[in-house]
């Protein structure tokens, strides 16, 4: 198990690394930058920052982070996370990432938008609904 980090530590956090731990209680400044996670995310091409950026941005306290267009794309698959040598949820992180947008009331797509939206899975449109509005 790795160390989680003090109550110093907490309170020494940057406030947009510190919101992000309180969301998700996951330490981006546990982060090597070994880029492991990059290297084994299935969507990384397409993100226009990768996983290990998303962190470094996390621990720098860089709020733009959450306008990227790489915290829509990620899956949730866990890839990232099972192979972290530090046991960093990164999944967790970009999920709180998401939820600090989304928050700011910015839905990341319209779904009245969607074309031939009844033709869709319902349980697709609760999720999309879940994951990508506010
Ligand atoms: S795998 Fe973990 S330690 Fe390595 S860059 Fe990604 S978050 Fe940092
Ligand atoms: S959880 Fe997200 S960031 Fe991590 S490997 Fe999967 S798609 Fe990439």
């Amino acid at each position: 198990m790795v160390w989680r980090g003090t109550l110093i530590g907490d309170i020494m956090k940057k406030d947009f690394t510190k919101k992000v731990y309180d969301i998700c209680r996951e330490d981006a400044e546990l982060c090597i930058a070994c880029g492991r996670c990059s290297a084994v995310c299935p969507f990384s091409d397409l993100m226009d920052v990768k996983p290990h950026q998303i962190i470094h941005m996390v621990r720098i306290g860089d709020e733009s982070v959450v306008d990227t267009n790489a915290i829509w794309y990620c899956v949730s698959c866990l890839a990232c996370t099972q192979r972290c040598p530090r046991e960093i949820n990164i999944t967790a992180i970009i999920e709180a990432l998401r939820l600090i947008n989304l928050r700011k009331r910015k839905d990341a797509i319209e779904l009245r938008g969607v074309r031939e939206l009844e033709a869709l899975p319902t349980i697709a449109l609760v999720g999309a609904g879940r994951k990508y509005t506010g």
